[in-house]
């Protein structure tokens, strides 16, 4: 079976076919750490990772890049204001890289809790500085750069294709007055490399060529992908935001600087809504995951409610919505308990298939641009329907799992069953393991062990078993 992709470039539904026979690049822009992530954000990192979770069922093997943007993301994406980062810590009077480094281990512990797939190579843009001074010199030398006194520019009409898939989008910013464009030649163009402010040091700020600044958020993007994936992969990820401007952008520097295609596939997802607008950071309308933690929410019951809509359909968050998820989630684990009736967790060492039909109708589904609602919908008829009939039940669910990761039978044998208090415990000796204090993890194994349960810590987390 092949899989189907919706190509914003060529806006067309195309086949997959990957550039090296079984090793498929993929690039997914990562945050800009600056606040915690907003559910919206995050909806956008769970259609990426089904989207490689689609790929590893349809047996490539994925090296997954994504960067995290923890310097020169201006307030405006077209590259005026402020440096999102650094105002944030001047907000909050602590430094930029204090601001970065803290929304970055909370966007990775968001991550886990929804069990997205961490990728292969974190790339963070302040840990490669001389690679991005490279591509803009190689930029300056093929003549597509120009000098201001804020900075170094990259000139959009030195490109001929400049925009091709945005093109929707500029004639609005085209249209933008002369004072937005400040001392640049066209609206359009965007910062490589800013001057740090001549009178004041910033927290973060690098010497180059042209003196000391830092790189434009595109240029960071360009130059990591192409380092890890290469001048020309196979599928790069973003919410449709980025396609006017932040994508545009990326296409034209790193094609301009190479000379060859730079990406094949490029797939969006579309907004999360709050009320009538789009979730969003600046506009300052928002819920975090922790927001839905602190009501009595599993992150699962999130994750559970972004597979119910078209990664490319618009999506409207409500409280209701979330606690239909919850609640249909829930009548599943139900139906998982009892369609494995023995009360023991069923050994399942590796996901075997369901059977040939449900299988091939829920690979159809995800294959044909990732429709997941429908291979939901597949996916429970299959378990409500085997339930006390299929012994392959357990095998079938962790095959289905391998795409929803949905958590399905942990979460069915472990956590309702288990007391609050073990739970704690369990959290409290993840913590001490984290930081190392091996002795005190012990002792509340120790305490764990004595209450009748007996851990056990592997590759994939702590497993649990009753004694
Ligand atoms: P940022 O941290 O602002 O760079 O955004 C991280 C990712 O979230 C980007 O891929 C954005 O396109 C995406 N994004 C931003 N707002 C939303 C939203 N309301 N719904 C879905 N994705 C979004
Ligand atoms: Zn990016």
């Amino acid at each position: 079976m092949a899989l189907k992709l919706y190509n914003s470039l060529t806006r067309k539904k195309e086949l997959f076919r990957p550039i090296k026979k079984r090793l498929v690049g993929l690039y997914t822009c990562g945050p800009t750490v600056y606040q915690y992530a907003h559910v919206g954000n995050l909806r956008t990192y769970l259609f990426a990772d089904i989207l490689k979770r689609a790929l590893l069922i349809n047996r490539y093997r994925v090296k997954h890049v994504m960067n995290i943007t923890d310097v020169g993301h201006l307030t405006s994406d077209a590259d005026t204001g402020k440096d999102k980062v650094a105002q944030e810590a001047k907000r909050q009077r602590k430094s930029a890289w204090d601001i970065a480094r803290f929304y970055e281990h909370a966007f990775k512990k968001d991550l886990e809790r929804l069990n997205i797939i961490p990728p292969s190579v974190w790339a963070r843009a302040t840990d490669h500085i001389q690679e991005q001074i490279k591509l803009i010199r190689q930029l300056e030398r093929k003549g597509f750069t120009y000098r201001t006194s804020d900075g170094i520019y990259f000139d959009t009409t030195r490109f001929a294709h400049y925009a091709s898939f945005g093109r929707n989008n500029l004639k609005g910013i085209r249209a933008g007055s002369r004072v937005a464009r400040g001392e640049k030649l066209h609206a359009t163009d965007f910062a490589l490399w800013k001057f740090s402010p001549k009178k004041a040091r910033r927290d973060m700020e690098w010497s180059s060529p042209w003196g000391m600044g830092f790189p434009g958020w595109h240029i960071e993007c360009s130059s990591m992908s192409m380092k890890y994936l290469g001048k020309h992969f196979d599928i790069h990820t973003g919410g449709i935001d980025h396609i006017a401007i932040h994508h545009t952008n990326e296409i034209a520097q790193s094609e301009a600087a190479t000379g060859i295609t730079f990406v094949n596939v490029w797939v969006h997802g579309n907004f999360l809504r709050l009320g009538k607008a789009r979730m969003g950071k600046s506009e300052k309308n928002f819920i975090t995951l922790e927001t839905l933690i602190e009501h009595g929410f599993d992150a699962l019951d999130f994750r559970y409610l972004a597979l119910t809509a078209h990664y490319r359909s618009p999506m409207a968050f409500t409280f209701q919505a979330l606690k239909a998820a919850r609640t249909a989630r829930l009548r599943l684990l139900e139906h998982i308990r009892s369609a494995i009736k023995t009360k023991r967790r069923p050994r399942v060492t590796r996901p075997l298939s369901p059977s040939l039909y449900a299988k091939s109708a829920f690979l159809r589904e995800i294959n044909n641009d990732l429709n997941v609602p429908r291979a939901l919908a597949v996916a429970r008829k299959h378990i409500e329907k085997t339930a006390h009939t299929s012994r392959n039940t357990a095998a079938s669910i962790a095959w289905f799992d391998q795409i929803l990761g949905l958590r399905l039978l942990e979460s069915a044998y472990l956590t309702p069953s288990l007391p609050a208090a073990i739970q704690k415990l369990m959290q409290e000796r993840e913590a001490l393991r984290k930081s190392k204090e091996w002795e005190s993890a012990d002792k509340i194994r120790e305490v764990i062990k004595k209450q009748g349960w007996e851990l056990e810590d592997t590759a994939s987390g702590t497993k649990l078993k009753k004694r």
